[in-house]
């Protein structure tokens, strides 16, 4: 099994291949096709498996598939930590290197000059942590209506540092027309409830 197999686009396949992947893993050939079809999506798979570039792959085709004329935020990634912000900004930009998509990381304290340009111009993926995003909400116009594909990256993690609160606010400023990627390394059962209550018809997988 090929990343063409999977029908990812060439631009993507390059990247990757350029990156010294060979082929998919268990986790991104398991979740690769739901997503590309546009099905929400829960995966129990652990850092170290490839799961970030099992949504990213995905991610990045659909966006490059439908591109709308609006310049409102279109993905959202929200991740516990700022480390693992960088960590997926990293992993983004390795993936989007032959696609015109734009992407946005906050961590930590003030907007960099060059990071609020960006937000003026065209941001297609935000990543951030939950609390960042809603100190910058609460500062700045920030349109998340537009937003078509949440994902929680170690949602476990972020349940475990106190950030249901946030990640529910969060959820309030987004369309509920949205695809929701939700990723966990654990599932007990405050996590379960917590993806139920926002995830519709999800397809399932563990690695
Ligand atoms: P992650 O689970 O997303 O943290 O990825 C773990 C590591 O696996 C990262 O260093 C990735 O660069 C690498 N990786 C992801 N997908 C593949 C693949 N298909 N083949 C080889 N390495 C990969």
């Amino acid at each position: 099994m090929s990343f063409r197999n999977l029908n990812l686009i060439n631009p993507i396949v390059r990247a990757v291949t350029e990156a010294g992947y060979s082929k998919p893993t268990e986790i991104q050939y398991a979740a690769v096709p739901p997503i590309l079809a546009g099905r929400d999506f829960i995966g129990y798979a652990q850092t170290g498996t490839g799961k970030t570039a099992a949504f990213a792959m995905p991610i990045l085709q659909l966006l490059k598939r439908n591109t709308p004329d609006h310049k409102e935020i279109r993905t959202l990634i929200l991740t516990p930590t700022r480390e693992l912000v960088q960590q997926l900004e990293e992993s983004f930009k390795v993936y989007s290197k032959y696609l015109p998509l734009s992407q946005l990381s906050i961590f930590g304290g003030v907007l960099s000059g060059s990071q609020l340009a960006a937000l003026r111009k065209r941001v297609d993926i935000l990543i951030a942590t939950p609390e960042r995003l809603l100190n910058l909400v609460s500062q700045r116009p920030i349109d998340l209506s537009k937003i078509e594909i949440l994902v929680l990256d170690e949602a476990d993690r972020m349940l475990d540092m106190g950030f249901a609160e946030d990640v529910k606010k969060i959820l309030k400023l987004i369309s509920q027309k949205r695809q929701t990627l939700f990723f966990s390394a654990t599932m007990p059962s405050e996590v379960r409830k917590f993806a139920d209550a926002m995830m519709n018809n999800p397809v399932e997988v563990t690695v």
